[in-house]
């Protein structure tokens, strides 16, 4: 399977060649055709899958084509849930449309209004944006949505789960009917099912990816530890390769900035990305990380929603996500198109009931080894009758001392000196669990 066969013109060709992209992904073979015909299409794929060319190369292909008219409204929208996942696609549309005259603008919060809308007053083909700031402009009445042709939702599930259905109704509202909707999601759960049969005119189904599972070259590792001594045995693993890049998960935005103070007090070049950084001290951290400036990016679920990393080789789970589901949409940015990965959680007596549901809705193996010298007090409970915190417990305050694992030569790998004392492994006959309802994710909002 080549691009070439997919009937993609020789412009969007070369900037393929040019990004070094060899063939398509499985999601591109299936959506590109599809689109390029005019479908509508409801697409189940997540992040790391090349979802984002599979919409943006048809969609490039659209508008600069014959028939493309001199206007100033905007001819296709992309509505994302976060600002750096718009920032993302607007960097792939850039990329795959540098031969192309198809101008593309974003449209998300924590920036001025200003230069938004003065991009879309000389006039834009593609505004990618983020619900609620879309709705500020067709409020002061800055966006004109009456030309748009192509309508892309991305990362529909997490725009519902953040709240962002009357928004995006209204949105729907403002579009011609006459229209082509592009719908990707992660899952097709209920209420997006609900979204396509409103919205859409008998859409095309494309699904690549089963819905939940992980990328099979990445491995997952459990190291058991006492809350208080976390922040050490993460400086631990993180010593055992201090040139290798980790994106490392905090469960809340404090905590995320305490981990950075630390790591950065022992040495080690970290950065912090979540939703009370302003936007340009975020896009600052992405691009310190992708350039290798810093080497740890410890972020927060929604913040680090869609990261676009290439071949990030380790993620590490300083806390263990509420929900299960955000397991796998963290460790969603390692092992992708084929590179190995690694996947390491710090797991407290106190979230076995978390790591529990893990088990069960992974489908590959977890290998648990408590590593030397960080040993917990009380075993990890992986029976049914597991503890679960409740949402928003704290964790135990970490006590103000050293940190005692760095440097003390037991390196092994990735097992980061462990002493691979297995405890148990291997979730299977992985199951879907509600998410429960109403998740609170507001820091990114657009
Ligand atoms: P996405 O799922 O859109 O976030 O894309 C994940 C990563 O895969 C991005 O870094 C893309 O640049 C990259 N990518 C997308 N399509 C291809 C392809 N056909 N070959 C190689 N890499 C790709």
């Amino acid at each position: 399977m080549s691009f070439e066969s997919l009937g993609l013109a020789p412009a969007l060709l070369r900037a393929l060649a040019e990004q070094g992209y060899a063939q398509p992904t499985p999601i591109q073979a299936g959506a590109i055709p599809l689109v390029l015909q005019g479908h509508d299409l409801l697409a189940a794929a997540q992040t790391g899958t090349g979802k984002t060319a599979a919409f943006a190369l048809p969609l490039l292909q659209r508008l600069s084509g014959a028939g493309a008219t001199q206007t100033r409204r905007p001819r296709a929208l992309v509505l994302t849930p976060t600002r750096e996942l718009a920032a993302q696609v607007h960097d792939n549309l850039r990329d795959y449309g540098k031969h192309l005259r198809v101008t593309s603008t974003t449209i998300f919060g924590g920036v001025g209004m200003g230069p938004q809308m003065q991009a879309l007053r000389r006039g834009v083909d593609v505004v990618i944006a983020t619900p609620g700031r879309l709705i500020d402009h067709m409020q002061q009445r800055s966006v004109d949505l009456s030309g748009v042709e192509v309508l892309v939702l991305d990362e529909a599930d997490r725009m519902l789960d953040m709240g962002f259905l009357p928004a995006i109704k209204r949105i729907l509202g403002a579009l011609p009917r006459q229209r082509q909707t592009l719908l990707f999601s992660a899952t097709f759960a209920e209420p997006i099912k609900a979204l396509a049969m409103q919205f859409m005119r008998d859409p095309h189904e494309v699904s690549v990816t089963p819905p939940n599972t992980v990328a099979p070259l990445v491995s997952h590792h459990v190291h058991p530890v006492d809350a208080s001594r976390k922040r050490d045995l993460l400086l631990h693993v993180l010593s055992q390769d201090s040139r290798r890049q980790s994106l490392v998960f905090s469960r809340t935005k404090h905590g995320a900035d305490k981990l950075v103070k630390f790591l950065e007090a022992s040495g080690m070049r970290a950065a912090a990305i979540h939703g009370n950084k302003s936007q340009n001290a975020r896009t600052k951290a992405l691009g310190d990380f992708k350039s290798g400036r810093v080497t740890v990016l410890v972020a927060t679920d929604i913040a680090a929603r869609g990261i676009d990393i290439d071949q990030l080789p380790m993620v590490i789970n300083h806390d263990l996500p509420m929900v299960a589901e955000d397991y796998v949409h963290r460790i969603g940015r390692t092992g992708r198109a084929g590179a190995e990965g690694l996947a390491v959680s710090l797991v407290s007596h106190e979230e076995s009931g978390l790591l529990r549901d893990i088990r069960k809705l992974l489908k590959q193996e977890i290998a648990i080894t408590s590593v030397q010298g960080f040993e917990p007090s009380a075993p990890l409970r992986l029976d049914a009758g597991a503890p679960r915190p409740v949402q928003g417990q704290r964790q135990p305050r970490a006590p103000r001392h050293g940190h005692a694992g760095h440097g003390n030569g037991n390196g092994g790998g990735h097992n980061a000196g462990g002493s691979n004392r297995s405890q148990a492994n291997a979730g299977r006959n992985g199951r879907r669990r509600q998410r429960p309802g109403g998740a609170t994710r507001p820091e990114t909002r657009g």
